[in-house]
């Protein structure tokens, strides 16, 4: 098949569906790009520090070579290499792609971009549009994909989810979604699937990010036979701040810009983290952060006061009105009391370095898969990957000879619809919102900075009564129906992780046990998990030896 002969499907328009939806328009495929809110108001836009990459700059010692090794290293050596140098190679091209694009990126007083220095890094390379870096680039990347809306080679989809995808034989022809609209499943077919539906927070109770973003896509795919990769190793960002509804995130630009974590001990400031790790320690990677913090058992404070009012409002604006906003804070005069929370997935749908799936013509992007972090992320990194993936998955996409094969799918349509109308028929003692809240009370209390083989057995127990109901709940057909038909693949998803993390039984990156404290050289791998009629298999391999 040629390039532009193919259709394409893309669930999820955040940076890394747009990203993907432009590059395979570019090549004259047809896109339809599908989600159930517009790009503006996907997670992305929350991203707010920057992108990593390594520009040429005069008096500069970084090199490409160094962003691959710190990347490698603060993965705790799990990342595969041919993936990272990959992503840390085109990494400039994507900053400057950005750029052409329109993104506004900050800029120092000779009008060349401006990077600072983000955790885990030997020196400064995350470029910023001051605290809004999402923002920006997600309107640069609307209005490329609206020019080739105009041509005719990307439509959007809104109100749109994925249901269930169309599978067979080992191949995937395109997927079931639920029209919000129309309250009804329809067959979307194409030659080529892409999943970019972002990480899994609605599965726990307070993030930092977006509740759009539940996991339920790969957790269906999962009873699919698409296998699940590292889903024990979760990201704290060590500094939030807690508000109603959710975590509110304190950008690592505030350490980057010099911020400063302390706890107070007999009226005197401890700055544990200069203490342990010297000059930079403010700085270390993020899972080390957490766990000083969690070590610490205090409440910890971010002091970035000594910046001064003009520093602060110009280079940390949203910073500073968030804590305006919320907590009725002045940074500019007060320390800000923060406290971890989880932020990113670096587990999700196992890809290979085309980011393909092992069901052929499925591919998965962004946040949503699995490959480039390790056990643990980088600031500034997953931006870049989220854009580099869906630059990858596009040009395979291109190169591949598959295609779908005509299928009658009407069946599959009809017994989805029939599947919805019973549960908005069903009568029930447990409603649907209850059980989504034992949900993330489950694993929120088997999977926190620190875990252990009682609390995570207690958590699959949970869940597996959770499922054992399932045909007992009360879906209330008032609510967004979304909720009621996502609720299995939500508990799936929830045990796997939990499953994953039970199996790693060392401390690694994101990943610490107080029963298994040491990091194990037998576990320097990826967990794969799949699932067959039910039963869930763990496996470990190679991070560089996953895909075809
Ligand atoms: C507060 C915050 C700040 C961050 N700051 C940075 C930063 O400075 N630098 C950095 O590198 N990273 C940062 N990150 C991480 C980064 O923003 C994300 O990893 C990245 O934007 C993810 O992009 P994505 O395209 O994979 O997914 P998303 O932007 O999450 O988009 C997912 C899309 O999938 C859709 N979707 C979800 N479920 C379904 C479904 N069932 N059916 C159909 N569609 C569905 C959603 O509606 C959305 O359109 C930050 C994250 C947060 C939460």
């Amino acid at each position: 098949m040629t390039p532009s002969s193919k259709s394409i499907l893309i669930i999820g328009s955040g940076i890394s569906g747009l990203t993907c939806a432009i590059e395979c328009a570019s090549r004259g495929m047809n896109v339809m790009l599908a989600s159930p809110f517009p790009s503006e108001r996907s997670q992305s836009v929350l991203a707010a520090g920057g992108i990593n990459c390594v520009l040429p700059k005069e008096g500069s010692p970084d090199t490409i070579k160094q962003h691959i090794e710190d990347t490698l290293k603060g993965g705790c050596n799990i990342a595969g290499r041919r993936a990272v140098e990959g992503l840390c190679n085109e990494a400039p091209d994507v900053v400057k792609w950005l750029e052409s694009l329109g993104t506004v990126f900050t800029r120092d007083e000779d009008g060349n971009i401006r990077s600072r220095a983000f955790g885990g890094q030997t020196y400064p390379r995350t470029y910023f549009a001051g605290t809004s870096t999402g923002k920006q680039i997600v309107t640069a990347l609307v209005m490329e994909a609206r020019r080739y809306e105009g041509m005719g080679l990307i439509r959007r989809l809104f109100w749109t989810d994925f249901y269930a995808g169309l599978i067979k034989d080992g191949r995937c022809h395109g997927a079931l979604m639920y029209n919000e609209a129309t309250r009804s499943v329809e067959s979307i077919t194409a030659d080529a699937v892409v999943v970019a539906t972002g990480g899994q927070n609605a599965l726990f109770g307070k993030t930092t990010g977006s509740t759009q973003c539940d996991g339920y896509t790969a957790g269906k795919l999962f009873t699919q036979g698409v296998d699940l990769k590292n889903l024990e190793f979760i990201q704290y960002h060590p500094t939030a701040i807690e508000t109603d509804q959710k975590m509110m995130l304190i950008s690592e630009a505030a350490r980057g810009e010099g911020g400063r974590l302390y706890y107070e001990d007999e009226g005197k400031r401890v700055y544990f983290m200069e203490d342990k790790y010297g000059e930079r320690g403010n700085l270390m990677p993020r899972d080390v952060v957490s766990r000083e913090i969690y070590m610490t058992g205090r409440q910890v404070y971010l002091d970035v006061t000594f910046l001064g009012d003009k520093k602060i409002k110009e280079r940390l604006p949203e910073i500073y009105e968030l804590c305006m906003k919320y907590r009725n804070l002045d940074i500019t005069r007060t320390s800000i009391p923060i406290k971890p929370s989880v932020h990113f997935f670096m587990g999700g749908i196992a890809v290979g370095l085309n980011h393909e799936t092992r069901i052929r013509n499925l591919y998965a992007i962004g946040e949503c898969a699995s490959i480039y972090h390790g056990a643990n992320r980088l600031g500034g990194n997953s931006l870049l990957a989220a854009i580099y993936s869906g630059r990858v998955a596009a040009r395979s996409i291109a190169a591949s000879d598959g295609g779908m094969k005509e299928e009658d799918w009407s069946s599959d349509v009809r017994k989805a619809q029939s599947d919805l109308e019973s549960r908005r028929a069903s009568k029930s003692r447990f409603s649907v919102t209850y059980v989504r809240r034992m949900i993330t009370e489950a694993i929120d209390g088997s999977l926190g900075i620190v875990r252990e083989k009682e609390t995570l057995t207690k958590g699959i127990n949970d869940i597996d009564y959770y499922m054992s109901v399932a045909d007992k709940i009360n879906y209330d057909s008032s609510e967004f129906e979304y909720l009621n038909y996502s609720l299995n693949g939500l508990l799936t998803l929830a045990k796997a992780v939990m499953i994953s993390a039970d199996s790693r039984c060392e401390s690694r990156g994101a990943h610490l046990r107080s029963d298994y404290t040491e990091t194990e050289e037998d576990y320097c791998r990826s967990t794969i998990i799949s699932y067959d009629g039910g039963k869930y298999t763990t496996s470990l391999v190679a991070e560089d030896e996953y895909g075809s």
